[in-house]
């Protein structure tokens, strides 16, 4: 009986932490992706570009001192959790994290950004079927949980893009996809771009990795030699378009690109992009088994 109680209060302490972790997450952007704003800033010389950065600092300050979200589009939820397989809550997590996006939506606030497909329905909850969505991991020998919390938002990842390339089209293809894609439709996410490239055996396995992608840092590279070559020629060649911040023209259109792969089956190259907007809201946090957490994207944040 006692351990029921105990779990019962375990999973409300988790509930409302994360619900906080949330609506920091959309308010605060994370430390790596404000630092790299500040640095391109500093290297811009165009002088509508250099205004645009100011105005996105000032948004920044605000929204931080308001405890207002940083971009009116706060998305629909993304959870990417890597769940030891003795985290005391693992059977209460899926419960837990869509519970904790409908409190921070009404604590913050958020938009209401969860509209059930065919219904065409909006709850106003945030909550649906299916949203958030959670991707698990399970990991052995642990007692500990991670979660990326990511706001997709309806102009940068959500529209995403994933194909299967023939075998004879080699990684020059990849390259070519991407570079397609981020010269007709990378403009529909507000630049700086944090750009993510999944490469798999299909379409589902390189677009989960795409998303995994942009939980990386946006100055951080692929330990394989020659995916992170592929990481630079790439940031190089979007750069070169010239977007700039908000798309208005610069000197630079992304923040960084970042490739996650996996093996394939020799007869397919499954690739695809996504990418994030300069207000790359994600967050990680962990909690070990007696729900002591610790933000590594968000120095000095407590909840
Ligand atoms: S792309 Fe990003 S900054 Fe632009 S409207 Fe969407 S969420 Fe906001």
């Amino acid at each position: 009986m006692n351990t029921m109680v105990d779990k019962v209060q375990q999973k409300e302490k988790m509930t409302e932490l994360m619900s906080k972790f949330v609506s920091l997450v959309s308010y605060k952007l994370p430390d790596d992706v404000e630092g790299k704003l500040k640095e391109l800033s500093e290297e811009e010389d165009n002088r509508l570009a250099k205004i645009i950065y100011k105005t996105m600092f000032e948004n920044q300050k605000l929204a931080s001192e308001l405890k207002r979200p940083s971009c009116q589009d706060t998305g629909v939820l993304q959870f990417f959790v890597k769940c030891g397989e003795d985290f005391p809550l693992i059977g209460q997590l899926d419960r837990i994290l869509k519970d904790s996006v409908y409190k921070s939506t009404q604590e913050t606030p958020l938009r209401h950004n969860s509209v059930e497909t065919f219904d065409e329905y909006n709850p106003g909850m945030n909550v649906g079927d299916g949203s958030p969505s959670i991707f698990w991991e399970i990991e052995e020998n642990s007692d500990k949980v991670e979660i990326y919390t990511y706001m997709a938002g309806g102009g940068c990842t959500l529209p995403g893009v994933a194909t299967v390339l023939m075998p004879g089209e080699g990684y020059e293809g990849v390259v070519k996809f991407v570079l397609d894609r981020m010269t007709s439709y990378g403009i529909n996410a507000c630049p700086p771009l944090l750009v993510g490239v999944g490469v798999g055996t299909s379409v589902e396995t390189a677009a989960l990795n795409s998303k995994k992608a942009l939980m990386r840092s946006v100055d951080s590279q692929n330990e394989n030699e020659n995916a992170a070559k592929m990481e630079k020629l790439l940031e190089d060649g979007i750069n070169a378009i010239g977007l700039g911040p908000q798309g208005l023209k610069g000197s630079k259109s992304v923040m960084g690109v970042n490739v996650v792969n996996t093996a394939r089956h020799p007869s397919t190259i499954g690739v695809a992009v996504n990418t994030g907007c300069w207000s790359h809201r994600r967050g990680k946090i962990t909690f070990d088994s007696s729900l002591n957490y610790e933000i590594s994207t968000h120095a000095g944040a407590e909840l």
